[in-house]
């Protein structure tokens, strides 16, 4: 299998820019899960960076994490992570597949995701996605709806994990990162899903639990 040294350094890179990002914090590089975004991205960048020790992935949608990640392609010892919309229909092919879904964002897939996890037994960790932009096009209860829809998922039976967010694009990232937190912490919630490419190591100092980064991993899409 060939390997990519140019992968394993730059994930070497990316885990002690997220190291120094912590301790500068004051808070241990042990606390931030690197979650490597493998959205298409080929499969040999994808080998290289099993072979680096990556062992937590970020996937964007079901059928194409299947493909990857599913069947006779089912590895022992991995994370896989669902950091896209979700519709309510692939909600038992979701539970299945994934350990964490990250796009909790309405009842009624708050609604299939409890079904599903009845049925099936299976107890995916859940995060809330929050659209802190109040962006028309970004999937994620708004800011203020946030804590409701908390609670509903609560009394659904469902144990929420963590909020994720996707600051807009020309907006300081910060104060997203801040307002998310503050809303995790106002409801109780431990995780921190937040920060990409450009901007992990300000959602670090923020108090990201865990950095989903792509392109600074594997090169372009
Ligand atoms: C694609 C994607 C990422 C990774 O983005 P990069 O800029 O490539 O690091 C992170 N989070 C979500 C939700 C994504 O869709």
């Amino acid at each position: 299998m060939p390997t990519d040294p140019s992968i394993a350094d730059r994930r070497a890179a990316i885990l002690d820019r997220i190291a120094r990002a912590a301790t500068e914090a004051g808070r241990a590089a042990s606390d931030v899960t690197l979650v490597a975004v493998s959205k298409l991205q080929p499969q040999e960048k994808i080998a290289a960076i099993l072979d680096a020790g990556q062992r937590v992935f970020g996937e964007n949608r079901v059928q194409e994490a299947a493909g990857r990640w599913a069947g006779e392609n089912r590895r022992e010892g991995l994370e896989l992570r669902l950091i896209g919309p979700l519709q309510s229909n692939k909600a038992a092919e979701a539970v299945a597949l994934f350990d964490v879904i990250e796009t909790v964002d309405r009842e009624k897939i708050a609604g299939a995701l409890a079904e599903a996890m009845a049925k099936s037994g299976r107890t995916p960790r859940l995060y809330v996605q929050v659209n802190t932009g109040e962006e028309p096009q970004k999937a994620g209860v708004a800011p203020a709806a946030a804590d409701a829809f908390i609670a509903r998922c609560r009394d659904l039976g469902l144990s929420i994990e963590g909020l994720m967010c996707i600051p807009p694009e020309r907006e300081p990232a910060g104060l997203h990162f801040a307002l998310l937190r503050k809303i995790a912490e106002r409801n109780g919630v431990g995780k921190l899903s937040m920060g990409m490419s450009g901007d992990f190591e300000t959602a670090v100092r923020f108090g990201a639990t865990s950095v989903r980064v792509g392109t600074a991993l594997f090169g372009g899409r």
